[in-house]
């Protein structure tokens, strides 16, 4: 069961000059890349994921975290983009042939969008593909199969982190700065997929609605955003966001 798409939703999207969409670890599911709340399954059921995504626990346990990373990158290399991702680059290409700017911010590490064509996106949480020495800072994109040895380690003896964003890290603040300006010119907002409840992600949709834009949510769920939104649309992004770019661009 899912909701139809609101006429409202389709209109703004129509008549929207500048877009801004949020995307959280909902929009990947589809593609087979489980939210936190799903990863932790099999071997990694005993865990908690506040307790492998902090700086702490890579402190304390390298060899473990470091195995935990790789694992999900080499899952990341398995998947591919589902439709709700083609389809939030197929906004993208639509509102620039129209003189107009989409800007997405993502709290997913995965690069999906990218992969399905998304240009202008914005890494809010870093990349599971780029592994960082925290000894002389050198970051480098690893697409290859897994590593062997845990954690692993850099050319200058130094050891190797995954380049994402722990629970308790600052986010990069140039993301955060270029975030803050697409929100202040946008007259459209979208959150999709996420829970919106980390921070400052979450505090962006009072960003978007401040400046004056409309506000949707799309989510499986209701979330602390959903009463705050113009609109809500309960359902799968996979599902909605196609349908709702066929309908918003049709010829
Ligand atoms: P989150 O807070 O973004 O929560 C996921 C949300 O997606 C939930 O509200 C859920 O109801 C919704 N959802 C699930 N399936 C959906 C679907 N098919 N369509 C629409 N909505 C759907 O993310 P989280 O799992 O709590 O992860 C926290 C952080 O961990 C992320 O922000 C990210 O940095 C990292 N993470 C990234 C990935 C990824 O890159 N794919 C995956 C897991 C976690
Ligand atoms: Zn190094």
């Amino acid at each position: 069961m899912r909701d139809t798409i609101p006429s409202g939703v389709i209109e703004a999207l129509r008549g929207a000059k500048s877009v801004v969409v949020l995307s959280g670890a909902g929009v990947s599911a589809e593609s087979g890349i489980p939210t936190f709340r799903d990863a932790m399954e099999g071997l990694w059921a005993k865990y908690d994921p506040m307790e492998l995504a902090t700086p702490q626990a890579f402190a304390q346990n390298p060899e473990m975290v470091s195995r935990w990373y790789d694992e999900r990158r080499q899952n990341c290399a398995l998947v591919k983009p589902n439709p709700g991702h083609h389809a939030l680059a197929r906004m993208e290409r639509c509102l620039i042939e129209r003189g107009g700017e989409f800007t997405l911010l993502t709290q997913n590490v995965d690069r999906l969008h990218q992969a399905a064509g998304s240009r202008n996106v914005i890494e809010l949480h870093g990349s599971i593909w780029e592994w960082r020495c925290e000894r002389c800072g050198v970051s480098r994109e690893e697409r290859g199969g897994p590593f062997g040895q845990y954690p692993p380690q850099c050319a200058c003896g130094g050891t190797r982190r995954p380049g994402v964003v722990w629970f308790g890290e600052q986010l990069p603040p140039k993301a955060v700065r270029d975030s803050e300006l697409a929100l202040g010119r946008c007259d459209l907002f979208f959150s999709v997929g996420t829970s919106a409840v980390v921070q400052p992600a979450a505090s962006f949709v009072y960003l978007a609605k401040r400046r004056g834009a409309k506000t949707v949510e799309i989510n499986r769920e209701p979330t602390p955003v959903s009463d705050i939104v113009d609109w809500s649309i309960m359902g799968k992004s996979g599902a909605i966001l196609p349908e709702l770019v066929d309908m918003a661009f049709k010829k």
